[in-house]
Parts: structure tokens; sequence; C-alpha cells
């Protein structure tokens, strides 16, 4: 039976964990030959094992998403594995840490930003110029629901995703004659383990985290977490020609956490 996206090829930065991940699986299975990218070697080949153990067709190609060079020949290395590029998932990304605004330094600002928004430049800029040989292309953009709203603790991440969001509806406006669509998801509690992050965190930190998360979560209009394949049902979605009249729209999929003020015993 024929897939959505038999005889496309897809880039997913930062598919060697969560939601990337599990975007990477679901663009696969759909058909698309996958270059799975990275920073982490062994995470990003895991996931390409995953994919081959299943029957699909993926390769990794390491590359920091904030430099030029190795974007310019991770763009490259796509086209050359796979014939040619259709879907471009700008994915990777990292937190800021838990301060305020004053108490952040200036180094960790702009590594924030580079990776999560020059990143996506990078990637979308070198994509691009496939995308308008071929009068089409695919760009997803993973944002965040804290680019929707304030989130306390998060100034570089918030601001990160907020541009992201503006930047995917200007894409959308630049490139929608040339047959690019360019949508972005915005992730709310999703169930990854808490991540890259939890690496950083000790046993305890990390449960005490967890129950955090799990109890906002718990609030929220569907109340629970997601699982990263519910996010990547909808990366799916935007990526296939179901999506052929969206372009530019920023799509929560945050389980109604951005619907409603939580009213709690006051309602
Ligand atoms: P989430 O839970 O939001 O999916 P993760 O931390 O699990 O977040 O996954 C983000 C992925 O992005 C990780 O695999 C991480 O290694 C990757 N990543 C982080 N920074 C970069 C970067 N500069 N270039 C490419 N990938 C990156």
């Amino acid at each position: 039976m024929p897939r959505a996206l038999d005889g496309k090829t897809a880039v997913v930065t930062g598919s060697g964990n969560g939601i990337g991940r599990a975007i990477a699986l679901a663009l696969a299975d759909a058909g698309a030959g996958v270059v799975v990218s990275d920073v982490l070697v062994d995470d990003g080949n895991r996931t390409v094992s995953e994919i081959t153990d299943r029957g699909g067709r993926a390769t990794f190609v390491a590359a920091d998403v904030s430099d030029t060079t190795e974007v310019e020949s991770l763009i490259t290395s796509a086209v050359e594995a796979f014939g040619g590029l259709d879907i471009l998932v700008n994915n990777a990304g990292i937190g800021g840490g838990k301060v305020r605004l004053h108490e952040i330094e200036p180094d960790d600002f702009d590594r924030v930003i580079n990776v999560n928004l020059r990143g996506t430049y990078l990637c979308s800029k070198f994509a691009i110029p496939h995308f308008l040989a071929q009068h089409d292309g695919r760009i997803i953009n993973t944002a965040s629901t804290y680019g929707l709203i304030g989130a306390p603790n998060a100034a570089a991440y918030c601001a990160s995703k907020g541009a992201i969001i503006n930047l995917t509806r200007q894409l959308a406006v630049d490139y929608g004659p040339d047959g690019i669509r360019v949508n972005a998801i915005c992730p709310g509690y999703i169930d990854t383990g808490l991540g890259r992050r939890a690496e950083q965190l000790t046993p305890d930190e990390f449960d005490a985290a967890t129950a955090v998360r799990e109890k906002a979560a718990g609030m929220q209009p569907l109340g629970r977490q997601a699982q990263p394949v519910e996010v990547a049902n909808v990366a799916l979605f935007l990526a296939t020609d179901a999506a052929s009249f969206m372009t530019g729209a920023i799509i929560p999929v945050d389980g109604g956490c951005t619907t409603t003020f939580n009213y709690g015993e006051a309602s």
C-alpha cells in the first residue's frame, strides 16, 4: 500500500532524543528517507537503528545547528544520501536553565538563541534553495507553548521560541508563492523524561522536577503529559499533502494548556 511520504526525503534536527526522535520515526514509517541529525552521535545512530530495524530508510549526519559550516554540509549530505530534499524539521533545541533574566549570563543567553533561533534560520537557509528548485518544500518548526505565553524562569527560551513562531509566519509569506509550506508546532508538557536536562539533575532533583511537571500537566484540560508520538503525529500531518493548504499555522499540541487560565478551586 502506498504511504504518504514514499519517495520523500526529510532532515530532522535534534532527532537523537525526545520529540525529534519520535518525528524521525513517524516520517520514516510514512515512507520518507530520513536524515537523522544531532550533536550526540550515539543517540542519533540509535534513532537510525530503530528506523532501519523496522524496515525504514535512515542515515545519521552529526551537525551542530548553530554552526554555519556544519549545517551547510548537513543539507548537502542529505541531498546526496537520498537524491533530494523535501522536508525540513527544525527541532534541535536547548533550554536555558531555570533562572530569571537578570541572572542569565550573556553567553548562556546567546547559546539558547544560537541553537534554537539561529539553528532554525541556518537549516532553512540551506534547505530553501533545494525547495525553490523543485517548487515544493515543507518546513516544520518545533516551537513551544513557551513561545505563546510568558512562562516563569525561562526568558531566553521563551524569547527564542516566540521568535521561531513569528519567523514561521514570515517564511510562509515569503515562500508561499514558491510552493513552500512553513508551519510550527507548539508542544506543551511532553513526557520525554525531562529530555537532556535530566542529565544535569541528581536523582532527587529529577524526581522533584518530574513531580512538578506531572502536577502541572494534571491541571490542564486533558490532564496529563503527552507521549512524544502525539506531537510527531501532528508533524507528520504537516509534512504530508493532507496539509496542502496549511502554511504559517502555529499549532499548539498541548492538551489544551494554552486555551485557558487554570481556575482551580475558584471555578
Ligand atoms: P525534547 O524533550 O524537547 O525533545 P531533548 O533534549 O530530548 O528535548 O531533545 C533535543 C535534541 O536536540 C537532543 O537530542 C539534543 O542533543 C539535540 N540538540 C541540542 N543542541 C543541539 C545543537 N546545537 N545541534 C543539534 N542538535 C542539538
